[in-house]
């Protein structure tokens, strides 16, 4: 879908932009680099702690919409008792997120959104969010491989403001009537964007787009998981391989299981939770009566890979349930991450 808006932006005035767009929403959230040295997606406070250059967050910040764990509401003990609701109004504004994690977005959008039932905490938090994308002009990570998920290295809608660096020039679109109303507060810095930029990014993307494209081994992928073509020996060797952490579903930006729980608390209060879950871990589809139909490493990988590849899903759900952002790369100890195992189902092919 083509911008609403362009217009182009000198590189030199982003803390300007990054300065004013934090008094747009009652809270930004963009990629901070705590003094160890890891990158999260927390709370900004000033434009000083903002960092642009960055290879992906290990969590990513969809948790903004979809945390690892919430409060869904919680019971007061007396006569009657009291059942409170924590709800906010905060506006939110994510900020310097990459074009993958808008694409996970959209996808999330997708599964809490538009189907018979609704999550209200999650369409909460939604209409009142912003995104303000900083789309790739080099390659973020040596994990990643957007262009073989068609979510990258910019974002072709999905965001309400969206940068893209060529040079010393942002070009600088407008994705929808709200992103229109936050480059209404930077008219002052705004210029035109003339075809030259535009055609400029355009080159770029598609260079970078062919270097990162050597990845992932995506549609053989597809096809054979969707045929059913993969044979048991396959999952058996990325079960046997799988420690059953659940850390790939936890870092995904697109994997949207989750459970609920009641704890009590010491003063008797009765909390209903959410939190996420991971269908790699051994309990998560276990029955009440003690069984199991995945119990098996092999099992649980087969479904996780067909949940995420097969065509039927991609059907259902609008995208594949990849992104390509590259984070269960970082976190898998048994090396068999989404482009390990696309690889290893290509190979078999
Ligand atoms: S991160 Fe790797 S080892 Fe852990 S559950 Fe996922 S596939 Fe298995
Ligand atoms: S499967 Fe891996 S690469 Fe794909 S979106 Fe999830 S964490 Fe990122």
């Amino acid at each position: 879908m083509p911008p609403l808006a362009t217009y182009s932006l000198p590189a030199d005035k982003l803390e300007e932009v990054a300065d004013r767009l934090l008094t747009c929403a009652d809270r930004v959230i963009g990629p901070v680099r705590t003094p160890p040295g890891d990158l999260f997606f927390d709370v900004v406070r000033s434009v000083n702690e903002i960092e642009l250059q960055y290879g992906n967050s290990l969590l990513p910040p969809t948790t903004a919409l979809f945390p690892m764990a919430e409060e869904i509401f919680s019971v007061v003990g007396g006569t009657p008792p009291v059942i409170r609701a924590p709800r906010s109004d905060a506006s939110c504004l994510l900020f310097g997120i990459r074009p993958c994690d808008v694409a996970a977005i959209q996808r999330l959008d997708h599964f809490f959104l538009d189907g018979e039932f609704k999550d209200d905490l999650y369409a909460a938090r939604r209409s009142r969010t912003a995104i303000v994308a900083v789309a790739c002009s080099q390659k973020a990570d040596a994990r990643c491989f957007c262009s073989c998920c068609d979510t990258g290295p910019f974002a072709k809608t999905g965001y309400d403001l969206q940068l893209s660096l060529v040079d010393d020039t942002y070009l600088v679109e407008v994705g929808t009537e709200q992103g229109r109303r936050l480059a209404q507060r930077l008219s002052d810095l705004l210029g035109v964007a003339d075809d030259d930029l535009i055609l400029e990014r355009e080159r770029r993307a598609q260079e970078l787009f062919t270097e990162l494209e050597q990845k992932g081994n995506m549609p053989s992928a597809i096809r054979r998981i969707t045929g059913e073509a993969v044979s048991q020996a396959v999952w058996e060797r990325i079960g046997g391989r799988c420690m059953g952490c659940g850390g790939c579903s936890f870092v995904c930006p697109v994997c949207s299981c989750f459970y609920v729980i009641d704890q009590t608390l010491p003063d008797g209060t009765v909390q209903r939770i959410r939190a996420q879950d991971s269908c790699r871990l051994a309990g998560y589809t276990r029955e009440a009566s003690g069984h199991n139909p995945r119990a098996l490493p092999s099992q649980r990988a087969a479904r996780y890979s067909y949940h995420k590849l097969s065509y039927r899903y991609i059907e259902r759900e609008g995208t594949q349930g990849c992104v390509g952002c590259g984070r269960c790369v970082t976190v898998c100890l048994g090396g068999v991450h989404m482009p390990a195992v696309t690889e290893m189902i290509r190979r078999e092919a």
